[in-house]
């Protein structure tokens, strides 16, 4: 037998692993994950090394191999666990030992130490105060927010206030030119906000938060460990709560990681958990350099830290004794890393919890259906908390149908409702959110009289329109020349579904020539900080209107905007692939709870062609399990996931013939499986985009109803691939239950 040994974890060389005989000694005991001392280099000086992998076959000169001396007795190593845990990320989602050791440990990169900055208030509480109110009083919102957060905290981290407040910078030099505050600079990086500065509110809990923290409490104070699903409506103290199980982990001298979207980490959110672990909270976020970020994890190994948060990489956080990882608005996407290894931080948190005797809780207000699935299932334990912590109402939303507005002799993207609550909303200088999705959007085709939209007969997928001018599906690869006329209803007005984000500004404009309209797409965002810029805009009401894609829903607290109107929500109904009912679901709950953050209750205009549609009828509703329970019925009859398991193979290469020639083996060899997996396999298609760079691209799906079955799928598969030198040309990435296709 031998052994798979990584020498150095911690170095950007991180690019070798070698091959050791295990002695028969060893044998038995011997772990992926273990600590093992060998001998090394040309003086055999013993060294100490990780075994990632076991195997029968040697791939080097058998008479140059050298022995495992020992496994390390020093007690575990954190390395060693996230090494297993390494191991079972190549084994359930394919790719190298190398790429998966990448994704797990921190890794020293060379690079010049950076200087931070901070800003700290100069004023003392009472002239503070006084000048706030002054900014207020001359209408300067942005400063008034910036002096009020420097009132909560004197010292804030430079970045939190320009990315997280959406403070620009011409702000921050007035108000230091005014004496209100300094900018530091220093060169390491530590919290801004120190033990004696703490100040947290305190609360009484809600009967449904107490429900949840106390059975919480039971379980893990008589050792049980298990993975939780918090469904509660936005509102509903999520948060708090997750806060309360962190504290009753950390007390016992454990530590935590939560997940949070990057998009969603506000400067709000950071700042409660600093207010609640102060300088034992350490965030993760993609502005840190790599050198900042081995930092931060350097710190959370010695000990210094007792939560973690941060997006999807935060999981691999090497504390030495984890007791709970939180993953909140668990139902996103980014969730799901698209390089390999192409992991979902849900499972492999799970399966991390599992190994050091953690528990999980996944939070959510739309929970995704796999998450759900398994809580129903009794996998995961259900909590749920219906009602909003502070009596705020939920908006009251109203569904417009377009093709009634057509019939009307409206043609304009503005139905006749929104236009008027728009105009309401503008007398009383209120704001108004236009949203436009085009998340995934890939050009189907719709009736613009009827709603109906073409579907693929063999997926239930819609069908998009490709260059060449035919309609195709990207799951099956079935085509069929551009319809002219409405299969159901014989009308002309069938075509793509086209509407940009510009052309709706244009629109606005026209119809309300008194409103000041703001945009914020992929095209005015391209520019470094325009992002905020807009944000910043639009939060100290300097306009009426924003107009956006999906980029405006998420995370930003408007309290002024009182209208939100989604202007097309098929867009997102009909992407191509089975989980556009999911996410349109999810994008509406979420929309809709942009309306009426502040004090005045708000309101929600959905406009689509297909107003019976169940992920519209139950958003609009606010109606999770009536959705829940069409959308598991339509999974269960495709055999979509969560109720079985997709595996696409993704292949690219120059040469479109051998392209395709590999593609069908592929498909023959994968064949071979569906008794023993009863699994199908569908394809080859397109996966969206045929050709990027002058590389040509194919997706084959294999459909299963066991998971296990189809990772060994892969793994032959694999083999399959190398022990053929045709597909050398080629390059295959597995992607287990893809978020995405292409
Ligand atoms: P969620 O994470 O579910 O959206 P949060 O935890 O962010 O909810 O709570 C929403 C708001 O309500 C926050 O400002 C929070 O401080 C407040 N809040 C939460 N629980 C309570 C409570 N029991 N009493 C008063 N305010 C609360
Ligand atoms: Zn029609
Ligand atoms: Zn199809």
């Amino acid at each position: 037998m031998f052994a798979d040994i990584i020498i150095d974890i911690r170095h950007e060389k991180l690019d070798r692993i070698f091959q050791y005989r295990i002695p028969e000694s060893l044998q038995e005991e011997l772990r992926p994950g273990m600590e093992v001392l060998v001998p090394f280099g040309k003086g055999n000086r013993i060294t100490k090394g990780y075994v990632t992998g076991i195997s029968e076959i040697c791939d080097y000169d058998l008479s140059k191999v050298k022995e495992i001396r020992d496994i390390s007795r020093t007690g575990v190593a954190i390395e060693g666990k996230l090494v297993a845990l390494a191991a079972w990320m190549k084994e359930n989602y394919g790719g190298t030992m190398i790429q998966a050791l990448k994704t797990v440990l921190p890794i020293k990169q060379k690079e010049n130490a950076q200087v931070k900055k901070r800003l700290r208030l100069l004023l003392d509480a009472e002239t503070g105060r006084e000048k706030l109110a002054f900014y207020l009083e001359k209408n300067q919102k942005a400063r008034a927010r910036l002096l009020a957060a420097l009132l909560d905290d004197p010292v804030l981290e430079y970045d939190l206030v320009t990315k997280k407040l959406n403070i620009t910078l011409p702000v921050i030099r007035v108000l230091e030119e005014q004496g209100v505050l300094a900018v530091e600079e220093r060169r390491v990086y530590r919290n801004p906000v120190k033990e004696g500065t703490m100040g947290r509110k305190k609360i009484t809990y809600t009967e449904e938060q107490k429900h949840v923290i106390e059975r919480f409490r039971q379980d893990y104070e008589g050792g049980v460990r298990r993975t939780y699903l918090l469904h509660g409506v936005t509102g509903s103290g999520k948060t708090e709560v997750y806060m309360e199980m962190i504290r009753l982990v950390v007390e016992q001298g454990k530590q935590a990681i939560v997940l949070i979207p990057e998009i969603a980490l506000t400067y709000q959110t950071v700042m409660r958990f600093y207010r609640s672990f102060g300088d034992r909270v350490s965030i993760m976020n993609s502005r840190l350099s790599a050198g900042e970020r081995y930092d931060q994890m350097m710190r959370a190994k010695a000990g210094q830290v007792d939560v973690m948060i941060g997006p999807r990489s935060a999981l691999f956080t090497p504390f030495p004794d984890l007791g709970l990882i939180v993953i909140d608005e668990e139902h996103e996407p980014t969730y799901k890393s698209e390089q390999v290894p192409r992991y979902h931080a849900r499972e492999t948190a799970q399966e991390r919890a599992r190994m050091e005797g953690a528990s999980l809780v996944l939070g959510s207000a739309t929970p995704s259906l796999e998450a759900m699935y398994r809580a129903r299932r009794g996998e995961y334990v259900l909590f749920e908390m219906k009602n909003r912590s502070r009596m705020q109402q939920m908006a009251k939303v109203y569904t417009v149908d377009l093709r009634q507005e057509l019939r009307n002799g409206n043609r304009s993207i503005l139905s006749e409702k929104l236009q008027e609550m728009m105009e309401e909303r503008l007398e009383r200088k209120e704001q108004v959110m236009l949203f436009l999705n085009r998340r995934g959007y890939s050009g189907f085709v719709s009736c613009r009289e009827c709603g109906h939209v073409v579907k693929c007969p063999h997926c239930d997928v819609s069908l998009s329109v490709h260059r060449d001018g035919r309609m195709v599906c990207h799951y099956c690869g079935y085509s069929q020349p551009k319809v002219t006329e409405c299969p159901e209803c014989g009308s002309r007005h069938i075509g793509e579904f086209r509407a940009g984000t510009q052309q709706i500004e244009d629109i606005v404009k026209a119809r309300f020539p008194g409103a000041r309209v703001l945009r914020m797409d992929m095209d005015t965002t391209r520019q470094k900080d325009a992002h905020e810029k807009i944000l910043s805009a639009f939060a100290n009401e300097e306009a009426d209107v924003l107009v956006g894609t999906q980029m405006i829903v998420k995370g930003h607290d408007f309290p002024n905007v009182t209208l939100v109107g989604i202007l097309a929500a098929d867009m997102s109904l009909y992407t191509d692939d089975y989980r556009s009912g999911e996410r349109t679901f999810q994008l509406l709950t979420q929309a809709v709870g942009r309306a009426g953050r502040g004090e005045r209750s708000g309101e929600a205009v959905i406009q689509t062609y297909s107003p019976e549609h169940y992920a519209i009828v139950t958003a609009a509703a606010q109606d999770y399990a009536a959705f829940y329970e069409e959308e598991i019925r339509y999974r269960e009859l495709m055999g979509y996931p969560p109720v079985e398991n997709l595996l696409a193979v993704l292949v690219s290469c120059e040469d479109e013939e051998l392209l395709d020639r590999g593609c069908r083996y592929l498909k023959e060899f994968s064949m071979r499986f569906r008794e023993k997996a009863q699994a199908s396999v569908i394809g080859p298609a397109s996966p969206g985009i045929d050709k990027i760079k002058d590389i040509y691209r194919r997706v084959l799906y294999i459909k299963a109803p066991d998971y296990g079955m189809l990772t060994a799928v892969k793994d032959r598969l694999e083999q399959y691939i190398e022990i053929n030198p045709g597909f050398d040309k080629m390059r295959i990435q597995f992607d287990f239950n893809p978020m995405n296709v292409g």
